[in-house]
C-alpha cells in the first residue's frame, strides 16, 4: 500500500469507525493503577466487544479533597444543593442556621458544627440509609443532625469502557439504565468516578447532609471519592475538553463547548453530535450534572484489579439514577466483599 493509500485508508477508518479521541492518551499515568490495556468483554447488552481495561485509585492526584462540613460555625464547609429552595448553598454559619430555623440542630451554643467524627459515624449512616431506618429509629441509635463526612480511602477499581462505542436504537434515560454501583456512570480522566446525582431526599430524612467540596466530590458508602458534579463545572471551565467517559465508551466534554458557547441541541441525555467531534455528552450544572442516562450498550467497573468484564453480570441494581425517594435500600451491589455499595 502506498502512502497515499494508506492515509486514504486511516481516514476512512476514523470517519466509519469511531469519534476521533484517544482514550488511553487522555488518562495521566497519576491516575491509573497500571497502563491501560484491552481485552474482549461482554458489555451490558450481552454483545462481545473490545474494552479498555483502567485501573484506578479512586483519589485524585491533581486536586485536594474537601472541605466538606466546617468544624465551626467560623469555618467554611463544602456545597450543598438545598432540598427545599433547590440552591447550591456554601456550608456555612448562615446555612446551618437556615436549617435551624426548620427545626434541625446543626450545632452548639459554642459554635461547634455537628459532623460525623470517625468512620464509625459513617459506617452508621451508610446502615440507617440503606437498611431504610426512620427517623425516629435514627435519632435513638443513628445519626440525625450532622453533615456527612469523611476521609476517603483510595481504592481500586477497575473500569472496563467499549473501546468503539456504538449507539443503541434509543437512548436509555439515568433512571432505566442498568449500571453497577461500582461503576457509577462513567470516569473522569483523573482516576475519580462519576456517580449519579446523590439521593438527597434519603439524605435529608435523617436531617443529615453529605456537601460536595469546592471540585464536586465527596466519599461515599465504599468509603472511596467520587464526584457528583464534574471538576470543570465547579471550575468554570469553558474549553470544552474531554473529562471523562460514560460506561458507554462515548466521551463526556466541560460544560461548554471549545468556543466557550452553551451546547446547542443536546439530546434528553445531555448529548449530542457536531463538528465531527461524534457523540459526546456535556456536563452542566443543572439535574443530571454529568450524564442524563447513555446513548450506547455499557461497560462495567470492578473492584480491584480483575480482567474478566462481563457487564451483564454486573449491571446489578442499577444505580438510583432518579432524585431518591427515601426508600428502598440498593441491593447487595456486585456481591463482592468489601465496603457497602455507593449510597450517598
Ligand atoms: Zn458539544
Ligand atoms: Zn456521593
Amino acid at each position: 500500500m502506498n502512502c497515499r493509500a494508506l492515509t486514504l485508508c486511516l481516514f476512512s477508518s476514523i470517519g466509519l469507525h469511531a469519534a476521533p479521541v484517544d482514550l488511553p492518551a487522555l488518562f495521566d499515568k497519576r491516575a491509573l493503577v497500571k497502563p491501560i490495556t484491552e481485552l474482549e468483554g461482554i458489555l451490558s447488552d450481552g454483545t462481545t466487544a473490545t474494552v479498555y481495561k483502567i485501573v484506578v485509585r479512586s483519589l485524585p492526584f491533581d486536586h485536594a479533597m474537601g472541605p466538606w462540613a466546617p468544624a465551626t460555625l467560623k469555618d467554611k464547609g463544602g456545597y450543598w444543593e438545598d432540598t427545599v429552595d433547590k440552591k447550591l448553598y456554601r456550608v456555612d454559619a448562615d446555612y446551618l442556621r437556615l436549617l435551624n430555623k426548620r427545626g434541625w440542630n446543626m450545632f452548639d451554643a459554642d459554635g461547634t458544627v455537628h459532623r460525623t467524627k470517625d468512620r464509625s459515624e459513617f459506617d452508621k449512616v451508610a446502615r440507617q440509609e440503606l437498611a431504610g431506618w426512620t427517623y425516629e429509629q435514627a435519632a435513638k441509635d443513628g445519626i440525625t443532625n450532622s453533615i456527612i463526612e469523611l476521609q476517603p480511602s483510595e481504592q481500586v477499581v477497575t473500569i472496563f469502557l467499549p473501546k468503539h462505542p456504538k449507539a443503541s436504537a434509543k437512548a436509555t434515560p439515568l433512571r432505566q439504565a442498568r449500571f453497577s454501583p461500582r461503576s457509577g456512570l462513567g470516569i473522569s480522566t483523573n482516576g475519580v468516578r462519576f456517580f449519579p446525582p446523590e439521593p438527597v431526599d434519603r439524605i435529608t430524612a435523617f436531617k443529615n447532609i453529605a456537601p460536595l467540596d469546592p471540585k464536586g466530590g465527596h466519599t461515599g458508602f465504599g468509603h472511596e471519592y467520587h464526584y457528583h458534579r464534574a471538576p470543570s463545572v465547579m471550575d468554570g471551565d469553558q474549553s470544552g475538553k474531554v473529562v471523562g467517559f460514560a460506561l458507554d465508551g462515548f466521551p463526556v466534554r466541560g460544560p461548554t463547548e471549545a468556543d466557550g458557547s452553551a451546547p446547542q441541541k443536546l439530546d434528553s441525555i445531555n448529548g449530542h453530535d457536531h463538528d465531527g467531534l461524534g457523540y459526546h455528552y456535556h456536563v452542566s450544572n443543572v439535574w443530571p450534572y454529568i450524564v442524563g442516562g447513555f446513548n450506547g450498550p455499557l461497560g462495567t467497573a470492578v473492584l480491584g484489579d480483575v480482567d474478566v468484564c462481563d457487564a451483564t453480570k454486573t449491571g446489578g441494581d442499577g444505580g438510583k439514577g432518579g432524585k431518591g425517594k427515601g426508600k428502598g435500600a440498593p441491593k447487595g451491589g456486585d456481591g463482592k466483599k468489601g465496603p457497602p455499595p455507593e449510597g450517598k
